[in-house]
């Protein structure tokens, strides 16, 4: 059983204990230790079980490799084809639409490979399209296809994961989460530099994003990942967009289409995408995790 405690019934939770939730959330804000104190409340609940089974395909496709020698290796690019589907009612609405969670991400996809097939693009390596099921449900569809994917599991060097990349502004920054971990992170670099956008490192390192979508799959395998948003500098009308989305429209019926999607920032931001693709399928060496990162542990 799991128990999410909202902040409008918080006071109720804390009642007795000599602690509000309002002091606990200040401490929160400013990063200060928190309290440990019993609580005088007791709850009692029963909880059934019900078990079914769902089946939720992964979708993948391949642009196969130019090279003899490197068209047996591969670069993956993911999001996730899932969202929440029907649920609570907020504001009468039960459609979680999911626009940018994550079928912004499903769109760069489809986009990209239809950028790389008409183009006449022809990468060393083989690039695959995964668009992947049940990442809502804790990432299951690319823990299944790290595992078990369709190539050879060796063969794959890197993940490219979009997942609600936030293409509701200008693109000036491109924010990278992975960025220092592996040379994935100078590709990128290049990348963007190619198309006059400035690369960001993740600017809320405590909301750990970087192993929170499908590429935390693959880095569990070893495989060097990136991950990205659109970036901002803190206070500017651009942090305020990104925030309230957070706040107003993350998880909630509300993400949908009524929302100022910047049509060309996207295609921007595939270009970029599609460059890196094309030099992580065109270098030399594969990618490798940094001496210094964390992740390099789960090389193989
Ligand atoms: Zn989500």
């Amino acid at each position: 059983m799991a128990i999410a405690i909202t902040r409008r019934g918080g006071d109720k939770f804390f009642a007795g204990s000599g602690h509000t939730m309002d002091e606990i959330l200040k401490l929160v804000t400013e990063n200060q230790p928190l309290p440990k104190f019993p609580l005088v409340g007791t709850l009692r609940t029963k909880a059934a079980v019900k078990r079914d089974t769902v089946e939720a395909p992964n979708v993948v496709g391949m642009l196969p490799g130019s090279d003899p020698k490197l068209k047996d290796e591969y670069v993956v690019m993911s999001a996730h084809l899932d969202h929440m589907g029907v649920g609570r009612a907020i504001n009468g609405d039960t459609v979680y639409n999911g626009a940018m969670d994550d079928a912004s991400g499903i769109a760069s996809i489809l986009e990209i490979a239809r950028i790389m097939k008409e183009s006449g693009a022809q990468p060393k390596r083989s690039i695959v399209f995964l668009a992947v099921a049940a990442e809502e449900k804790g990432e299951l569809g690319s823990r299944y296809f790290a595992l078990r994917p369709t190539v050879d599991r060796k063969q794959i060097v890197a993940d490219v994961n979009v997942d609600m990349f936030m293409p509701l502004f200008d693109l000036k920054f491109v924010e990278v989460q992975g960025l220092a971990e592996s040379t994935l992170g100078d590709t990128i670099r290049e990348a963007a530099q190619e198309y006059g956008v400035q690369v960001q490192a993740d600017k809320e390192p405590a909301q750990n994003r970087f192993i929170r979508s499908d590429q935390y799959s693959f880095i569990r395998e070893g495989v060097p990942s990136l991950a990205f948003k659109f970036g901002y500098e803190f206070g500017t009308p651009e942090d305020k967009v990104f925030h309230d989305f957070i706040r107003d429209r993350y998880h909630k019926p509300s993400d949908d289409l009524n929302q100022p999607v910047d049509k060309a920032a996207a295609a921007k931001f595939n270009r970029i995408i599609v460059s890196l693709l094309q030099r992580v399928a065109d270098s030399a060496a594969r990618p490798r995790w940094k001496d210094d990162s964390f992740f390099k542990r789960f090389a193989k």
